[in-house]
């Protein structure tokens, strides 16, 4: 990397932090923003530090959101009594990519993992709990089916049972290990119409 003046060196250590972006990427992508016009790579950064700064967890359901409460959970022709469980919001956006669930969601914010010493306490689950606490037809688990999503699945069942809601896992059309981000908008579509109860 000493071939380059350490502004470049910097340019490409950040961007080859991202998620996906090897060394080789990181390079081309700083050539890129470089050749760009100033204003264009101001307004690409302004974009990065507004968004960053303005995004916050919505207060019902911890989605990602500008404002306290998220347009999902704001939007009066959904169903507020059926609460979709998944671990991240891409997991959310996967599923309101299918344009068919009509129902709410809870954002975990990850999965248990003993492994990785994530508790359930790290996760927004006692949030959901409170949430449970007001009219709840049916909590469907939409989790990983990968060890973690698993281990979380059951232990939010073991949670809801007791109160009598109705609890639910989506169908494990979903392969072993795989991320729901990942996967077509047809086999979660099965998934969540395959739904068991628990
Ligand atoms: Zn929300």
């Amino acid at each position: 990397m000493d071939y380059y003046s350490s502004e470049i060196s910097k340019l490409i250590e950040e961007l080859s932090s991202l998620p996906g972006i090897g060394a080789k990427s990181a390079q081309r992508l700083a050539f890129h923003i470089l050749n760009m016009p100033k204003e264009q790579v101001e307004e690409l950064a302004s974009s990065i530090v507004t968004a960053r700064q303005n995004i916050k967890y919505c207060k019902c359901c911890f989605n990602l959101t500008d404002q306290d409460i998220c347009p999902i959970c704001s939007d009066e022709n959904r169903d507020h009594k059926t609460i979709m469980v998944v671990e991240n919001t891409r997991d959310l956006v996967a599923y309101e990519k299918t344009g068919k669930y009509e129902g709410v969601y809870h954002v975990l914010h990850g999965a248990i993992s003993p492994m990785l010493g994530i508790g359930p306490a790290d996760i927004k689950l006692k949030e959901l709990l409170v949430r449970l606490e007001k009219d709840v037809d049916e909590v469907i688990i939409a989790t990983n089916s990968s060890l973690e999503g698993e281990t979380t699945a059951m232990y939010i069942s073991k949670l809801v049972k007791p109160t009598g809601i109705k609890v639910t896992r989506i169908a494990s059309g979903v392969p072993v290990g795989g991320d729901l981000e990942y996967i077509d908008e047809v086999t979660l579509l099965r998934a969540l119409q395959g739904r068991t109860q628990l």
